[in-house]
């Protein structure tokens, strides 16, 4: 894990060298801090955890983007703060347990199993928590009940895994309508104002404009791949991981067929 790099006062983004998974720290009051995805191994965990503490923060309170395994972990070191996600993330953890328990015993092993997975629902417009705002923008399309985190204060858009600078769209395609449901999320983070930066879930913290790109850039994709078009993202190149080219593949035959 990369030490924690302060990117806005108050926030901080350390990265993971696993898939360039972010986790994001929100200062608030009285030594508390809002733990947004922490990932990834078990020595990320660990490494957080001892930076924090240093730092003389504790959380109290963490969110969750999504129920993929490497966005639902928690160490005890990191203390017994309430971990919300969307009811419709809650639900899927739930349901997908077993699956997601499976990906972090091959993936990430060593982690304490008991605790993956284990959000509350938040049906709000806001973490409830004693920090600055940290309002939601709940949608479907990468995963059901995906919520980024916009901080009004300084601009920040922590955006789990939509708009990355090294990932391309990944769909849910087991959804009525992957497409509509993808179009929809990047509309509504479109739709964000005041940004300032973007955390992307995997990848580099942007600006404003290269948010504008990565928008422009997925909305491409989804284009050229919904009309069966072979389509040249810069995102995926011979040094991709082998997953996203399949994960691409497949996207393509789901839309092709
Ligand atoms: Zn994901």
């Amino acid at each position: 894990m990369g030490r924690l790099t302060e990117v806005a006062p108050g926030v901080l983004v350390a990265t993971s060298a696993y898939a360039m998974t972010t986790s994001t720290v929100v200062i608030g009051s009285s030594g508390g801090c809002l733990l947004i995805d922490p990932a990834v191994t078990v020595d990320d965990l660990a490494a957080l955890a001892d930076e924090l503490a240093q730092r003389g923060l504790r959380p109290v309170a963490a969110w969750s983007t999504h129920p993929h395994w490497d966005h639902v972990l928690w160490s005890r070191e990191l203390g017994e703060a309430p971990r919300y996600a969307a009811p419709a993330a809650v639900s899927l953890a739930e349901t997908d347990r077993e699956s997601i328990l499976e990906y972090l015993r091959q993936s990430v092993p060593g982690h304490d199993l008991e605790l993956a997975g284990r959000m509350r629902a938040l049906d709000a417009p806001a973490i409830p928590w004693d920090g600055p705002e940290a309002r939601l923008i709940v949608h479907d399309g990468h995963a059901p009940g995906h919520g980024a985190v916009f901080l009004p204060d300084n601009g920040i858009l922590v955006a789990g895994d939509m708009c990355s600078d090294i990932e391309i769209p990944l769909l849910d395609t087991v959804a009525d309508d992957p497409l509509g449901d993808y179009r929809t999320g990047l509309e509504r983070l479109a739709s964000v104002s005041g940004v300032r930066q973007v955390v992307p879930g995997h990848g580099h913290v942007g600006d404003a404009a290269e948010l504008r790109r990565r928008l422009a850039l997925d909305a491409a994709y989804l284009d050229a791949v919904s009309a069966g078009h072979p389509y040249d993202d810069p995102r995926l190149t011979a040094d991709s991981p082998k997953w996203m080219r399949s994960m691409h593949d497949d996207q393509v035959r789901y839309f092709q067929a």
